[in-house]
């Protein structure tokens, strides 16, 4: 028999701190790592928004650490995670998760956005992890990583994004190598279309929507709490013996040729 989502406690007392929690993939990782027993850090570039949500969750006040962060500045990805460790009493789990889009071919973009969106989709992940790596050997704990099948395939027009979510995923394999021994370690999810806010600002209509589900063998996009499943468990003990793996939860998308017969 199948337990209902949420009914588990893989995480009862475990610190877990998330980057991007005020919507979508980050909001629901954070509800299901509460609804597991978890005490949360959380940061957003929307402050308000995250409070807003924070409120929701029902955590007492001393099992949540909440802070308006701009990834962008590894600066202050560095001082979150040290703020959420001191505030909670270590880290066990570090879920790097704030993204954004970025839409044009190489000869279109800015150097600027190139710059912005490899500082917010692939640098925080580095200073947040080498924030996080003498909490997470005290704890033996684990690093989870929001990449994107964008990493795995070049999504045409989307240059910059792909480039930063590839670097995310061997970010992630190296520091799955490199701190086996330290007991730490280091996934990544690669979601297809997720039905957030970040998709909706890229599939604008809903032709779009549905050329894109068309495509999608299990025919529709994923949602915010299927992405949130994956993450949980690569960072719980069930997946005690998974290192290094780059998990693609995009409802068999990517398993296709696309050739037709
Ligand atoms: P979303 O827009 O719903 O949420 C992203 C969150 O990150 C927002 O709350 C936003 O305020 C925050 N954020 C953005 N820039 C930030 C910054 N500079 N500093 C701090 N916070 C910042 O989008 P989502 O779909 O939930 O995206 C979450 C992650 O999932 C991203 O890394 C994204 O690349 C990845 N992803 C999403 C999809 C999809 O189809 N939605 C697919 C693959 C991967």
């Amino acid at each position: 028999m199948t337990e209902p989502l949420g009914s588990m406690r893989r995480f009862a007392g475990k610190v877990v701190a998330i980057t991007g929690a005020a919507s979508g993939i980050g909001a629901a990782t954070a509800t299901r790592f509460a609804a597991e027993g978890a005490r949360l850090a959380l940061c957003d570039l929307a402050g308000d928004r995250l409070a807003a949500f924070a409120e929701g969750l029902a955590l007492a006040p001393a099992d949540l650490f909440l802070k308006a962060v701009d990834v962008a500045d590894g600066a202050a990805v560095e001082a979150f995670v040290e703020a959420a460790a001191a505030a909670l009493g270590g880290l066990d789990v570090l879920v790097n998760n704030a993204g954004i889009g970025c839409f044009g071919h190489v000869d279109e973009i800015t150097p600027e956005a190139w710059r912005k969106t490899m500082a917010v989709d692939l640098d925080a992940v580095f200073f947040g992890c080498r924030a996080a790596l003498p909490h997470l050997r005290r704890s033996r704990g684990a690093i989870v990583n929001t990449a994107s099948i964008s990493g795995q395939l070049a999504d045409a027009g989307l240059v910059a994004y792909n480039v930063a979510k590839a670097g995310v995923i061997n970010l992630t394999r190296n520091l799955a190598v490199d701190h086996a021994a330290d007991g730490i370690r280091a996934n990544c999810i690669c979601p297809g279309g997720v039905g957030t806010p970040m998709l909706t600002a890229h599939m604008r209509d809903a032709a779009i929507m549905a050329e894109y589900e068309r495509l999608v063998p299990l025919g529709r996009v994923g949602t915010p709490e299927e992405m949130a499943a994956a993450i949980t468990f690569l960072a719980s003990a069930d997946a005690a013996y998974i290192t290094g793996v780059a998990l693609t939860v995009d409802g068999g998308v990517t398993a296709q040729t696309g050739q037709p017969n």
